[in-house]
């Protein structure tokens, strides 16, 4: 179905922080799978679980017990700090696990229509109830129904979310990005998500944080949330997990670790052997490497060399994000400048119509930095 306004480029290998079309034309990636491939391509860890996983077994279901998926959400709870964890195969599921989990508390604790604070510019899938939670009009328009049970709030507001709670006491829950991707790479300020800390204890409600985007290393820490010195109750990841096998978690801990029970959640595929063995791979080479560190400096030279090269420029509002999720917010709409990249054997991003978004691999080289960095800065200048 036509659901893709696809580029007229197939790849058919890649290397590292490298793409090779069909061609045989080299490609940087900046972008990385939409933040997927954080390892970069082909990385030889990854490839050998999935090789070694393959040729022992797949796929059994979750009727039975699987140990590689036993190892991996311990791995994951302890990196996180959280106590339990469920697989699905996507961002989305995560989030709908989320919901699904905030929902059944509510109801646990007396609340007949629970309801989850979600932000202005969010964006959390494209199932129904996660297109919901979206705070994006164009992602929802024609998909009405909606469904019910979110309440939106502008973004860094503390009382318009104080205020919410003031008047609806149905409020369980807020599911929050510590940094919206899809709306441009626009990070909430640290005593924003701290208040909202905060109002979530004060309320008895769970602190859900969006990670799909930001976790598994790519602001500079696991999860961008320890750079921010609280932990929130429920965390949801996926995209940087599996490095290109479909996998989705959503972490808990304290009474949200312990909401659901047998039957009130599934999924078939989640957490099968298979993905499981590739993600386990994938956040060993994490933490065994420091690449949430490597992320960090790889970041900080990239928009160093932008602000340096993009000084005064006219075209140029702001250079935000964290780590290796960099946003560069144009004065103009700037979608032209992913075609024109190809040209120079780049590939971007733009998100939001003005913000042009890199999501390198956490492998980049300082060398392969400064040539996205320079290509990127040198795109931005072609515009008139
Ligand atoms: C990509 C993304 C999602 C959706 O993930 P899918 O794997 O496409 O379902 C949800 N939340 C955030 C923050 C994302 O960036």
């Amino acid at each position: 179905m036509s659901t893709y306004a696809r580029l007229p480029l197939t790849f058919s290998r890649g290397e590292g922080v490298y793409l090779f079309n069909t061609e045989g034309r080299r490609y940087l990636d900046g972008i990385a799978g939409i933040g997927v491939n954080g390892l970069g391509h082909a990385h030889p860890a990854v490839t050998a679980a999935i090789r070694e996983q393959a040729g022992r077994l797949v796929h059994t279901s979750n009727l039975y017990r699987i140990a590689e998926q036993e190892a991996l959400a311990a791995s994951l709870t302890a990196v996180a700090g959280m106590e339990s964890c469920f697989f699905g195969n996507s961002g989305a599921e995560a989030n709908e696990a989320a919901i699904k989990l905030a929902r059944l508390y509510g109801h646990q604790r007396g609340v007949e229509k629970p309801t989850v604070v979600v932000l202005e510019g969010a964006f959390h899938g494209r199932t129904l109830a996660t297109l919901s939670a979206t705070g994006n009009r164009k992602i929802q328009a024609g998909f009405e129904p909606l469904v019910s049970g979110f309440v939106r709030a502008p973004v860094d507001d503390i009382a318009a979310v104080e205020k919410i709670a003031a008047q609806n006491p149905d409020v369980v829950a807020v599911l929050a990005e510590p940094i919206q991707g899809e709306g441009g790479v626009r990070p909430l300020a640290p005593a924003y998500l701290q208040a909202l800390r905060e109002l979530c204890d004060r309320k008895q409600w769970l602190l859900m944080l969006d990670e799909v985007q930001t976790g598994n290393g790519r602001t500079g820490s696991y999860f961008h949330y320890q750079q921010l010195g609280f932990t929130p109750d429920v965390v949801t990841t996926a995209k940087g997990l599996g490095n290109g096998v479909p996998i989705g978690a959503c972490l808990a801990r304290g009474e949200a670790a312990r909401v659901f029970a047998a039957g009130h959640h599934g999924s078939t595929y989640g957490g099968n052997p298979l993905v499981c063995s590739a993600a386990s791979a994938v956040v060993d080479t994490i933490l065994g490497e420091d690449l949430p560190a490597r992320a960090l400096a790889r970041g900080e030279q990239i928009r160093d060399t932008l602000s340096n090269l993009l000084a005064g420029d006219e075209r140029l509002v702001e250079i935000r994000g964290h780590g290796l999720m960099i946003g560069i917010e144009l004065r103009a709409d700037c979608g032209e400048l992913v075609a024109r990249a190809l040209e120079r054997g780049l590939l971007i991003n733009v998100t939001a119509g003005n913000t042009l978004r890199l999501l390198p691999p956490l492998v980049i080289s300082e060398a392969e930095a400064a040539e996205l960095a320079e290509g990127v800065a040198a795109l931005i200048q072609s515009l008139h």
